[in-house]
């Protein structure tokens, strides 16, 4: 890979949507232990760059009782995944594809299965 020389002053816009992955998408697991498990996407946080995923990746963590745990005991807990340990299924192809960008005429950006065209936001 080349890298350009860096001009000074440019600046990477951030903008919305910098994620190929969104809230509600399902998403299958490519590495780690949980490989080739799909689940739905229940939370995306941008600033570590992570999706926390319905019923994937748990750990379980023992909790002494408490005033909030009274029982105590062991409990499962959600942990996010980095988003380039994700990729989305397409629910056309059923399967895990790339995604592109487009812009439609009204100027709304969506996103785009590689594979077969279809267009993820509606
Ligand atoms: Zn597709």
């Amino acid at each position: 890979m080349v890298f350009a020389p860096m001009k000074k002053g440019l600046r990477v816009r951030r903008q919305d949507g910098r994620f190929k992955i969104r809230k509600d998408d399902q998403v299958v697991i490519t590495t780690g232990k949980e490989k080739g498990k799909t689940g739905k996407v229940a939370r995306v946080i941008p600033k570590t760059g992570k999706v926390l995923v319905e019923g994937l990746n748990i750990i379980k963590k023992h909790m002494r009782p408490s005033s909030q745990h009274r029982q105590g005991g062991i409990i499962d807990i959600e942990v996010p995944i980095s988003i380039s340990n994700v990729m989305l299924i397409c629910g056309k192809c059923k399967g895990p594809v790339r995604i592109g960008r487009k812009s439609l005429e009204d100027g709304k950006k969506v996103r785009f299965c590689k594979k077969c065209g279809e267009v993820m936001d509606k």
